[in-house]
C-alpha cells in the first residue's frame, strides 16, 4: 500500500439510506454505482476493504416489531434486506473489474457465502472487497455492530463510517445553522454524550478493541479517498 493511504485495512460501513439516493426508498442504482467507484478507486491501489452494508432503505425490524410482528422475526426480515443490498454492491463492484466476494451471517449457499474468519482473511490478502451481509445474523442487533463485529475480526486499522453528511456534528446540521463539526472525539464522549454515531455496542466494541471510528460523506466525490489519506473533512473517534 503506498504510504500516502494511513490504513492498510479498513472496514467501510455504508448505512442503507445512503443507497437509496434521493428516492426515499429501496435500492438507487446510480447511487450504488457511486459508492462502488469510490471503492474501486482506492481497492486499486491496495488498500483492502472489508463492507458491511446496511438494511435500513428496505427494511428495519425495530420499526415493524412494535405492530404485528415480533421484534425477532422483523430483525431476520432486517437482515435479509442487508443481503440485498449486498448483491447490489457486488453486481456494481464487479461491473467495474473489482474482484468481490459476499459472506453471510446468515446461511443461504445459492446466494453468498458463508461467514467463515479465516476464508475471508485470504480474500483480503488476495485484493478481493469482503462484502459482509446479515450483520451478525442475530436479531437485537444492527448492521453497526456487525460492522464493529467484523473490523475486529479481520483485523481492520479503521472503521469507516460512509454517512451523508461529513463527520460528526454538535447537533444536526441539516436542521441546526449553528452546528459545529467535531475534528475528533473521544470513545467516551461519544458514549457519554449518546451523540448518534453508531450504536453505543458498536462503539464500546472499537474502544475495547483500540480501532478509530472515522465518520465521513461517502456522497461527496473523492472523499472516501481523501479521508483514508487524512485530507478533507471528517471526524475521528479514538
Ligand atoms: N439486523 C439484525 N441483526 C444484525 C443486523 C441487522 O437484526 O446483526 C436487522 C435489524 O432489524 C435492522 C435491520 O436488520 O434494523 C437493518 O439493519 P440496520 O438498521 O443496521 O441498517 P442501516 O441503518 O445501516 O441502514
Amino acid at each position: 500500500v503506498p504510504s500516502e493511504f494511513r490504513y492498510k485495512r479498513v472496514l467501510l460501513k455504508v448505512s442503507g439510506e445512503v443507497l437509496m439516493g434521493d428516492q426515499g426508498y429501496g435500492i438507487d442504482m446510480k447511487t450504488v454505482a457511486q459508492v462502488a467507484a469510490a471503492i474501486a478507486d482506492v481497492a486499486r491501489e491496495g488498500v483492502e476493504i472489508c463492507l458491511v452494508i446496511g438494511g435500513g432503505n428496505i427494511f428495519r425490524g425495530l420499526s415493524k416489531a412494535a405492530g404485528d410482528m415480533d421484534r425477532a422475526s422483523a430483525d431476520y426480515m432486517g437482515m435479509l434486506a442487508t443481503v440485498m443490498n449486498a448483491l447490489a454492491m457486488q453486481a456494481a463492484l464487479e461491473k467495474i473489474g473489482v474482484q468481490t466476494r459476499v459472506q453471510s451471517a446468515l446461511v443461504m449457499n445459492a446466494v453468498a457465502e458463508p461467514y467463515v474468519r479465516r476464508r475471508a482473511l485470504r480474500h483480503l490478502e488476495k485484493g478481493r472487497v469482503v462484502i459482509f451481509a446479515a450483520g451478525v445474523g442475530a436479531p437485537f442487533f444492527t448492521t453497526d455492530s456487525g460492522a464493529a463485529l467484523r473490523a475486529a475480526e479481520m483485523g481492520c486499522d479503521a472503521l469507516l463510517k460512509g454517512t451523508s453528511v461529513d463527520g460528526v456534528y454538535t447537533a444536526d446540521p441539516k436542521k441546526d445553522p449553528t452546528a459545529t463539526r467535531y475534528d475528533s472525539l473521544s470513545y467516551q464522549e461519544v458514549l457519554a454524550k449518546d451523540l448518534k454515531v453508531m450504536d453505543a455496542s458498536a462503539v464500546a466494541l472499537m474502544r475495547d478493541s483500540g480501532i478509530p471510528i472515522v465518520v465521513f460523506s461517502i456522497r461527496e466525490d473523492g472523499s472516501f479517498r481523501r479521508t483514508l489519506r487524512g485530507e478533507g473533512a471528517f471526524t475521528v473517534i479514538s
